[in-house]
């Protein structure tokens, strides 16, 4: 996933990306901790083009992942197809203070500065599959969830556990309410 920066200025690229999630260092953690199953290789093509100083890589990544329901631990299956545009621009200059200057104002444009004869894609492209993950799914908005106490799934059974007492002061509120 490496852009030679000198043969993109003679002529775009076209990436082809298949590559086992385990093969980035961040999802390797994910997967590791059970956060979420990679089902699939994550695979797509990106375009890489030289735009007078700016390296423009687009393109769109899919892959398919089974992460847990929130409240039950159901696994759930999601297919993500994920719609990349990373910019790259060049820092210039060799003194400290002009680079630093360059980055921020590179940031401020929501450009990825490089520096050197080439860019490696794989950390960004890491970030925007993270960025895909859904966070917090539920594997239905009526998903009853586990039981708090026995952690049996209210959703299939039934427990004998108490109900959730009610805060007394949300009680008492209720009560005035009513009068
Ligand atoms: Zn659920
Ligand atoms: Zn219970």
């Amino acid at each position: 996933m490496l852009i030679q920066i000198d043969k993109l200025k003679r002529r775009p690229r076209q990436i082809e990306i298949d590559e086992q999630a385990s093969d980035f260092s961040v999802l390797r953690e994910l997967i590791d901790q059970g956060t979420v199953v990679f089902k699939d290789n994550i695979r797509g093509t990106m375009t890489a083009t030289w735009v007078g100083k700016i390296v423009e890589v687009s393109g769109n990544l899919r892959t398919t992942i089974t992460s847990s329901c929130g409240r039950c631990l159901k696994p759930i299956t999601s297919h993500l197809q994920i719609e990349v545009l990373l910019c790259y621009s060049e820092l210039a200059g060799d003194e400290e203070d002009v680079a630093e200057e360059v980055e921020l104002h590179s940031e401020d444009l929501g450009l990825i500065s490089f520096s050197g004869t080439e860019i490696d894609l794989r950390p960004d492209i890491q970030q925007e599959i993270i960025m895909a993950i859904p966070q917090q799914l539920v594997c239905e908005d009526a998903c009853k969830g586990l039981c708090p106490n026995c952690g049996i799934d209210l959703n299939r059974e039934q427990c004998t556990c108490a109900p959730p007492v009610f805060h007394a002061g949300l009680a008492a509120l209720k009560n005035f309410r009513l009068e």
